[in-house]
């Protein structure tokens, strides 16, 4: 993770009232940039071994944030 232009890591704090459902892992995600389903994606720990703490979706060069622990998060769903 980079530093922000203040020298800070950047971070984001999630309440567990937050999650929403849980997701599965082989999840289509309906994007709310583009209204297209995308891939639910993984990230790695610092060993380089998925975890299911931060989950995302690519759309186009960018990457959303769309789960948190298995859960799903900021009203993102699952595509039908
Ligand atoms: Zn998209």
């Amino acid at each position: 993770m980079k530093n922000n232009d203040n020298g800070n890591l950047p971070f984001v704090a999630i309440g567990n009232d937050e999650l929403g459902g849980p997701v599965p892992d082989d999840a289509l995600i309906k994007c709310k940039r583009c209204g297209t389903p995308h891939k639910l994606e993984y990230g790695t720990n610092a060993a380089g071994v998925e975890t299911k703490i931060v989950g995302f979706v690519r759309c186009g060069e960018e990457a959303y944030l769309v789960a948190v622990d298995g859960h799903l998060v900021f009203s993102n769903e699952v595509a039908p």
